[in-house]
């Protein structure tokens, strides 16, 4: 396999100096990155082309091999396998990341975000449906005001770690290969804290409690979680903070059951009602609404309400509400009224008023032959 020249790679000459090849080789990578070029496959061998040859150039012992016997004076992988120095590519992103964006932090400093935080909200379906703003509280980390992140006590500051030289990350040589490995001293910070800070020891967050007011959307249901970016904890040192998850739970219903954009009831109807027809109220998440019963209204019936479901969160129509037609028994009957009963019992002349146990006698005689 033959190998381009390291500084055609980098596109500089020979006699760079070591702050020039740094600005080549940051260009070179910003270029050539993976996460720039989704949609260019090469991208990643050029990126790892870039990578190798600037640790070869910027390393003045590993620079002076490759100028005296060119490739075959530094390459690692003579040893016997490991591909390009064992350098993989989540090694080089996190080599760039330190370099290009820590490089503006002042160190070779490790960006470490805080953690999410979840957080579960129970809710009415009333308020699931119409959507709500919610006052909520959760422990967390937030940035200590003492030291305004930093960790150093007020009026001191950090300094340059001397294990590793504010680069975050410490070079092992074992055998022919060279391992990096975040600083044992800093935790890849790159600095270390003489005086720490009294009210956070050095962390630069403190535990506490922060109120959120949400906006939660109409139309959410169980399951549904609304992110709030940047409202997590609070990240060690200044670094970036996580996000915080809210997860929506709608408490059971009195009355309704949604399933997605339609509601559904039961509707217990009088069976006077139900044999001659009539009105009834019904209540809907917004009120009341009338509904018409026809004569001869059986149990398990069902009436469809339009557009009193839900809009739901994602988009789509407005669903309905179905109300399933329940008859009801009369108790508490006194004698007079049993009397009424029997003599209007006895003025039914048999199947003709009750088509269901009609069909149900049906049945039953042709299962038991
Ligand atoms: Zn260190
Ligand atoms: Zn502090």
């Amino acid at each position: 396999m033959s190998k381009r020249d390291f500084y055609e790679i980098l596109g500089v000459a020979r006699n760079v100096s070591q702050a020039e090849l740094k600005k080549a080789y940051r260009k070179h990578a910003m270029k050539h990155h993976p996460d720039r070029n989704p949609d260019d496959a090469g991208a990643e061998e050029k990126f790892k082309e870039v990578k190798e040859a600037y640790d070869i150039l910027s390393d003045e012992q590993k620079r002076s091999a490759y100028d005296q016997f060119g490739h075959a004076g530094v390459d690692q992988s003579m040893g016997g396998g490991g591909g390009q120095g064992g350098a993989g590519f989540g090694d080089a992103f996190g080599d760039i990341f330190g370099d290009i964006f820590g490089g503006a932090r002042g160190g070779g400093q490790r960006v470490v975000r805080g953690d999410d935080l979840r957080y579960n909200l129970e809710m009415t379906l009333e308020d699931a449906v119409a959507g709500n703003t919610v006052k909520i509280r959760v422990p967390t980390y937030v940035g200590c005001k003492t030291c305004d992140g930093s960790g150093a006590k007020k009026g001191t500051s950090k300094k340059t770690c001397d294990t590793c030289g504010g680069h975050g990350q410490v070079r092992m040589q074992q055998g022919f290969f060279s391992i990096q490995q975040t600083c044992p001293k800093c935790h890849g910070s790159g600095e270390t804290i003489s005086d720490p800070c009294n009210t956070c020891h050095g962390q630069g967050r403190v535990k506490d409690h922060k109120t959120l007011s949400a906006n939660v959307p109409a139309g959410v249901d169980t399951g549904d979680r609304i992110r709030l970016s940047g409202e997590g904890e609070a990240g060690e040192n200044g670094a970036p903070p996580g996000d915080l998850y809210i997860h929506i739970n709608v408490k059971e219903h009195p009355i309704f059951v949604r399933e997605d954009a339609n509601l559904y009831c039961e509707l217990p109807i009088s069976f006077a009602t139900a044999a001659l027809g009539g009105e009834i109220e019904v209540p809907t998440l917004t009120g009341r609404v009338k509904l018409k019963i026809p004569a001869e209204t059986q149990t398990g019936k069902m009436f469809r309400v339009r557009g009193k479901g839900v809009k739901p969160v994602r988009g789509g129509a407005v669903g309905d509400l179905y109300c399933k037609a329940t008859i009801e028994t009369p108790v508490n009957l006194n004698g007079e009224q049993k009397e009424m009963l029997k003599s209007f019992e006895e003025s039914l002349s048999g199947k003709k008023h009750s088509p269901q146990s009609h069909s149900w006698l049906h049945k039953v005689k042709e299962f038991l032959g």
